[in-house]
């Protein structure tokens, strides 16, 4: 029996009829976005204030791509290990030459520093002849950024990214790096300065006038004063030295344990590149025990390369290291000193010095800088992932002057 309405009418039973679709607005999906700082030594990535997490632990990835005879291409860690034995296969540092003319002072310093056969390209750019062909800069790093996303799993096509650039670099060289990203698959590319990012990081929710950003990394240190009291943040007096920072710590270090063994034990760990760039390592590991403890151990390298497996130990202590860098540390001082001077501003008008690179974790540093500037640094952030994670803001919300309103 058909239904009826409540005046007593026969209705049509609509129950398995499907109702008209109502239209409803599509929720807005969120749009994702990452930071990335591609660095000389590291690469790293954030989302939102948070670095993204690679699989097999850890956020931080070199930013080493390896071409092995077996063919292929192996980036970060994996990369790294082969630096020694196959030098001229294995890039590291191609940040220092990403977006350089053949002609340049870039490409000619590069390669008095570097063992790589650097040629000039098809397009009068600086490219790596490798075991794998012509290999430009900017696809190592489009690999490297491509190993960390598959990596931290960060989905390929609709993510946006802003990716960090030194303050000296010229347009050419942030439109290169750029460039990288854009071949690892982002959706769009922002670039902003490092120093920048590092402020960014800082003050999200407060604001100053003046803020220093001392950041010694791997292989660069660069130091800018940044202008916070309005939006956007300024850059207006910046310096460094592309080549000084935690590798040379490394060296300097491994050179004088290379002394002691030749003293103590007459082996020469200098001699031969593979097992020097052992030593290296081991200093490395030792250098950033160091940051929590009075005395560390180096693993002394065999000096038979065929058998690498450690044949001795050297103890270190915080106070020779810090004895050992003091001259490195004193030129960081000496650029600091000009760059303030370029913004016309003493060390006491600074209200806040932000650190950034693993290497100003370096023993008896953070002593230094806070006498320098009569302040404490802030190390609130890990000085390592810091830059993506000022990115990532910047990333999140695009436009960056919203971010940085006071009241906020
Ligand atoms: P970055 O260029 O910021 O990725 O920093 C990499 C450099 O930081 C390398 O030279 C590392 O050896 C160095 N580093 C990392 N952790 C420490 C630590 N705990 N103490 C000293 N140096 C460190």
């Amino acid at each position: 029996m058909a239904p009826e309405n409540r005046r007593g009418q026969p209705t049509m039973d609509l129950t398995h009829v499907r109702p008209n679709r109502v239209r409803r607005p599509m929720p807005a999906r969120k749009r994702e976005t990452v930071g990335i700082d591609l660095g000389t030594t590291n690469t790293v990535m954030a989302r939102n204030f948070e670095s993204l997490p690679m699989q097999g632990g850890g956020c931080i990835m070199p930013s080493v791509v390896a071409y092995p005879p077996s063919g292929g291409t192996l980036v970060g860690k994996a990369a790294r290990r082969r630096r020694a034995m196959d030098p001229k296969n294995t890039i590291v540092s191609a940040k220092r030459v990403i977006g350089a003319r053949w002609v340049s002072s870039y490409t000619s310093q590069f390669r008095e520093h570097y063992p790589y056969d650097l040629v000039e390209g098809p397009d009068g750019w600086a490219v790596f002849n490798t075991r794998a062909g012509l290999v430009c800069p900017v696809e190592v790093g489009a690999t490297v950024i491509s190993g960390l996303r598959e990596l931290t799993r960060c989905p390929v096509g609709d993510v946006h990214a802003v990716v960090t650039a030194p303050v000296g670099f010229d347009q050419q060289r942030r439109d290169a790096t750029a460039w990288a990203v854009s071949k690892a698959k982002f959706a769009s590319v922002r670039v902003i300065e490092e120093p920048i990012a590092t402020a960014l990081a800082y003050l999200n929710r407060s604001s100053l006038k003046y803020a220093f950003v001392y950041d010694l990394g791997g292989g660069t240190f660069d130091a800018a004063v940044v202008d916070c009291s309005r939006y956007p943040f300024r850059v207006i007096g910046h310096g460094g030295d592309p080549y000084l920072g935690g590798d040379d710590v490394d060296r300097t270090i491994a050179l004088h344990v290379a002394d002691r063994t030749l003293a103590r034990d007459g082996w020469d760990l200098s001699n031969d590149a593979v097992t020097f760039d052992r030593l290296v390592l081991a200093c490395e590991l030792a250098k950033c025990e160091l940051s929590g403890s009075e005395q560390a151990a180096i693993a002394i390298p065999s000096v038979d390369p065929a058998a690498p497996e450690s044949c001795g130990i050297i103890p270190i202590t915080r106070d020779e290291v810090q004895q050992l860098t003091l001259d490195l540390v004193r030129r960081t001082f000496a650029m600091c000193d000009e760059v303030l001077a370029q913004a016309s501003l003493k060390a006491r008008d600074i209200e806040a010095v932000f650190l950034a690179g693993g290497s100003t974790r370096l023993p008896g540093l953070r002593g230094y800088i806070e006498s320098y500037f009569g302040k404490r640094p802030r190390v609130d952030l890990d000085p390592m992932e810091v830059v993506s994670l000022g990115a990532s803001l910047a990333a999140a919300r695009p436009a960056v002057s919203e971010l940085l309103d006071p009241c906020a």
